[in-house]
This record gives C-alpha cells, structure tokens and sequence, in this order.
C-alpha cells in the first residue's frame, strides 16, 4: 500500500481513492506543478490534505473566505491535525501566537488569505522556514478571466518567488473556463499532462428551463414550486440583484396566507451579524427557502438542499453551474430550474457596461447560448467544463432528455387556453392557489400588476 492510500484509510477513513483524486496526489508528491478541476463534493480538501500529512514541514493552504478557513482548520483539528489559520479576524495578540507556533514547527496545515502573504512579518517567517508545500484554494480568483477576480491573488507568484525554494505546488478550482485554465497553466507552469478533471456530471441534479413573457408569471410559477413541488424541502432561489431578492421576499411573504414558507434573503448588503445569523438558520432549517444572489452560497455545506431555482437568469455559466451544484450533495434527487425572462439579458448587459473585466462579455455570451441552444444540459455543461465524457442516449436529467413532465404546468397551460372573463394572472394565481385560499379579485389584480412593474 502506498503512503497516500494509509493516510486515506488510517487518517480520513476512506477505504479508496474517487478518481481523479490518486493522479493528483500522485503528480503533487512527484513533484509536478498541479491543476485540479474538481466539482464541488468530489473531495478536493483531501487532495491537498493527504499530500500535506505525506510531506515533512508546513503546508499553506491560500483561501479567499474568512468562514471557510475556520471549518477546514476544525475538520483537521478533530482528527488530531495540527491546523490553524491566520487572518484580519483575528486580533493581533492571538496572530502573534499562531506565528509562534509556526515557528516552532508546531503546525502541520496553515490557512491563509491571499492579502496576507506579503506582509513583513509573514513573508520573513515563511522564508526562514519555508513551507513544503503550497495549496491554491478557489484557485479561478487568480485569473482576470475568471468570474470573481481577486487582485491580490497575483501575489501568490511574487510569494513563491520570495521564498527562493521550490515547494510543491497545487490549485485547486471548481470553476473554470477554458481561458481561466490557460492562464493558470501559463502563470504557474503547469504542464497539460499535470491537469486533472474531475467528473462534471451530477446524475442526481435534474436541470430545466423555463421560459416567461411575463414577470408575474415567473413569479407566481415560483410561488406555485416552493410551495406545491416542494412544500417542506429546503432549496434556494438565486436573482440577480440585492433590490430583486428584496423583492421577491417581499412578494412571497405577501402570497404565503398559510405562513408555510420560512422564507428570508440573502445578499452583500445585509450585516455581517445578519448574515452569519442567516446561514444558521439556513443550516437549521428555521429558514427554508432562502433567496440569495450569488454572495450565497460559498462555505455553505448543507447536503439536503433539495431544490435550485434560478429566479433571474445568471451572467456566467459557470456562476449558475456553481450555484445549482450546492443542490443535493446528498446525491440526492434535486430538482434544478432556471425560470427565464428575456430582461435578464439586458440587466447584465447593462451591468457589464460598467464592468471592466475582458471576460464578462465572452461569459454573457455563453449563457445566452446554453439558455437559447434546446439541448440536453448536462451535455452543454460537460462541454463547456471540457469534460470528455459522453452521455449515451442523453442524461436522462433534463428537459430534453426524460419523459419526465410537469403534469401542472400541462394542465395550466390547457386552462390558460379556454376562454375566460379574468386577467390572464387571475386565473394562474387562482391555478396556483387551489382552493385554500380566500379570493379576493380586486386584491390579487393590484398585486400582480406590481409585480409586472
Ligand atoms: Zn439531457
């Protein structure tokens, strides 16, 4: 048995390896500069944490997020790990400590942000000891190419640089396009035979797209999903701007006469003791549904999400790939639906105008042809993960591929097309509603006009 394999089943508990994790283990401890594409839930942590117990001396660990750093380093600690972190949450006198025992060789796995790397006291720690082996967490911020750029990861070059050894070198990423890859591999030298991809398709994700005319109608369809398609399971709605989510939980609440919903939202602008209370509850269950924009999400490992919709059509592709991956990490059945309005193309066109990055531009286009192209989606995002494999007979996961129907949508729409006195939204809400709830027409006319505003 080789070194890697008796750490995974005495350390971690695993009997063995998930391809491709044994290839990038074995290319990091040969030494080869290493790039992994893994999906989110394929075990990524243990690509770097076995490789880091294999080694003698410290492993650093680069992450971008505070809160994920505290979850890995208490992962480590309970399996008797040495591990700490460093950050600007901490107050000075308790960062003085950590270095200390870095110093003494005490810590076996460091995790740090970016920013901190070439700091004074920091870079001449590390270069009076150096680490033996550096881990690139969410390695896409690096590249201007990628969907959340972060400028200080193009420190990480000029640290290793500083170091004046040659540690061993991975990054890790569950995004990334084709030209994120590229720059990664240019800027870090990683060799092609040195890329790993893990397996893109998530068998148990079920994908659909719908398209709306109307914004009432996208609306009350999500009303009528998480109520009537998933009335007790938690899930995730994802829109695209801090004013829609607000919205959007303004006009749930409206609609929720039976108070069933435990519906709150999520985004940049809430506090940071709301948003940490937020995730709880998330985690808890005390909130159900939760209607986030894309600052939701990261760190959050909750394995029963069972439901993704996307209320407003994302920017990138690989955003929403990302976003509907936190469904059913439990493997199982998730139900993926992207509802489509032909305004949330110019919403990011016009937020794109203000955006500087080259990318954006290139990523917008993509999506638009994934919601356009009538095609199986798991095919189109295997393609645009390059991931090789192919699907015989379709995935039978997505709208194109499964007879799978919606039974509702069906009769609605043969009720939509009997004639009738009341407005259009009239009788959907009234569909959607079924007969628990007092009607009262001239009420629900002057809600659904405010939503088509
Ligand atoms: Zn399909």
């Amino acid at each position: 048995m080789t070194k890697p394999q008796q750490i995974l089943q005495q350390v971690f508990g695993y009997p063995e390896f998930r391809q491709p994790q044994g290839e990038i283990i074995d290319s990091v401890l040969a030494g080869e500069r290493t790039l992994a594409l893994l999906p989110t839930g394929q075990g990524k942590s243990l690509c770097y944490q076995i490789p880091g117990l294999a080694l003698n001396g410290l492993t650093i660990v680069i992450s971008p997020l505070i809160a994920l750093m505290k979850d890995q380093v208490d992962a480590l600690q309970r399996r008797g790990i040495t591990a700490t972190y460093i950050n600007s949450a901490l107050k000075n006198e308790e960062v003085e400590r950590r270095y200390q025992a870095i110093q003494q060789g005490e810590i076996k796995f460091l995790y740090v942000a970016p920013e901190r790397l070439l700091t004074k006291k920091f870079l001449e720690i590390m270069i009076a000891k150096p680490p033996s082996f550096i881990a690139i967490d969410e390695a896409h911020c690096f590249s201007t190419w990628g969907h959340d750029f972060r400028p200080l990861y193009r420190n990480i070059p000029i640290f290793i640089q500083r170091l004046n050894t040659n540690p061993k070198l991975a990054l890790f990423t569950a995004t990334a396009s084709a030209a994120v890859v590229e720059d990664l591999q240019t800027s870090f030298k990683v060799k092609d035979k040195n890329v790993f991809r893990g397996n893109f398709f998530r068998p148990n994700l079920f994908i659909t797209l719908k398209k709306f005319e109307l914004q009432s109608q996208r609306f009350l369809y999500t009303f009528y999903l998480i109520t009537r398609v998933f009335p007790r399971q938690p899930g995730l709605i994802y829109v695209s701007t801090r004013k829609m989510a607000e919205m959007l939980n303004l006009g749930l609440k409206k609609l929720d006469f039976n108070n069933q919903l435990q519906l709150d939202y999520y985004h940049a602008g809430r506090t940071n003791k709301e948003k940490t209370q937020l995730q709880e509850k998330f985690l808890n269950g005390e909130v159900r549904v939760m209607i986030a924009t894309n600052a939701f999400g990261m760190g959050i490992d909750k394995p029963d999400i069972r439901f993704v919709i996307h209320f407003q059509t994302p920017g990138n592709l690989e955003n929403y790939v990302q976003e509907i991956g936190r469904a059913g990490r439990d493997r199982q059945f998730s139900w993926c639906e992207l509802l489509f309005h032909p305004q949330d193309f110019e919403l990011h066109q016009q937020m794109q105008q203000k955006s500087n990055s080259p990318s954006s531009k290139q990523s917008l286009q993509k999506i638009i042809k994934f919601v356009n192209q009538a095609s199986c989606h798991h095919e189109k995002i295997l393609s645009y993960f390059q991931d090789p494999q192919i699907l015989t007979n379709g995935c039978a996961r997505c709208q194109y591929c499964s007879p799978y129907s919606q039974p509702f949508l069906k009769t609605m729409q043969e009720q939509l097309t009997k004639p009738s006195k009341l407005p259009t939204f009239i009788r959907q809400q009234q569909l959607i509603l079924g007969q628990n709830v007092p009607m009262n027409p001239t009420k629900l006319l002057a809600f659904g006009k405010g939503m088509l505003q």
